[in-house]
């Protein structure tokens, strides 16, 4: 079985940036698993997917428009503290879940100030080059319900 449209395929993966620091990895816990052809997983690291076996591992370098897409200068903002009451002592570094008019937003903190802190709503992998070292442990047909739903149920799944 290969890795293709409405198959359900699970894998592990490492992740690091242009520089070679890992940036993330799968393989100290679970499997990602995730419905092919649903746009469940970057855009790029799908299209490499494709075709794979059980067992195949491979690497594949994205560049930020098939990744997490390119930095938007527009995505940093200055919001006040007080808008932010309730959160604790808010510091550099730190990823926030921001209520906006769009919804839901994580940002990262950038600068704190006394009465504003300046948030990048910017995900913290784009504009970056990544490379993802990939090994495919399982695939599996997707259930007629996974196909209505376009996510994937059970371990690692939605569980609903
Ligand atoms: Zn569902």
């Amino acid at each position: 079985m290969i890795a293709e449209k409405d198959k359900v395929v699970n894998f592990h993966y490492t992740l690091t940036n242009a520089e070679g620091e890992q940036m993330e990895s799968s393989r100290e816990g679970d499997p990602i698993t995730y419905l092919h052809g649903a746009n469940n997983i970057i855009t790029g690291l799908e299209k490499a997917m494709e075709g794979h076996a059980i067992k195949d591992s491979f690497s594949v370098t994205l560049e930020p428009e098939e990744a997490y897409g390119v930095r938007n200068e527009n995505n940093i903002q200055r919001v006040p503290l007080k808008r932010l009451k309730g959160l604790g002592k808010i510091k550099v570094g730190q990823i926030l879940n921001l209520q906006t008019d769009k919804g839901q937003v994580q940002v990262t903190v950038l600068k704190v100030g006394r009465f504003n802190v300046d948030v990048d709503g910017n995900h913290p992998l784009a504009g970056q080059q990544l490379t993802f070292d990939v090994e495919i442990a399982d695939i599996r047909e997707a259930s007629k319900e996974e196909l209505e739903h376009r996510h994937v149920h059970g371990p690692g799944g939605h569980q609903h």
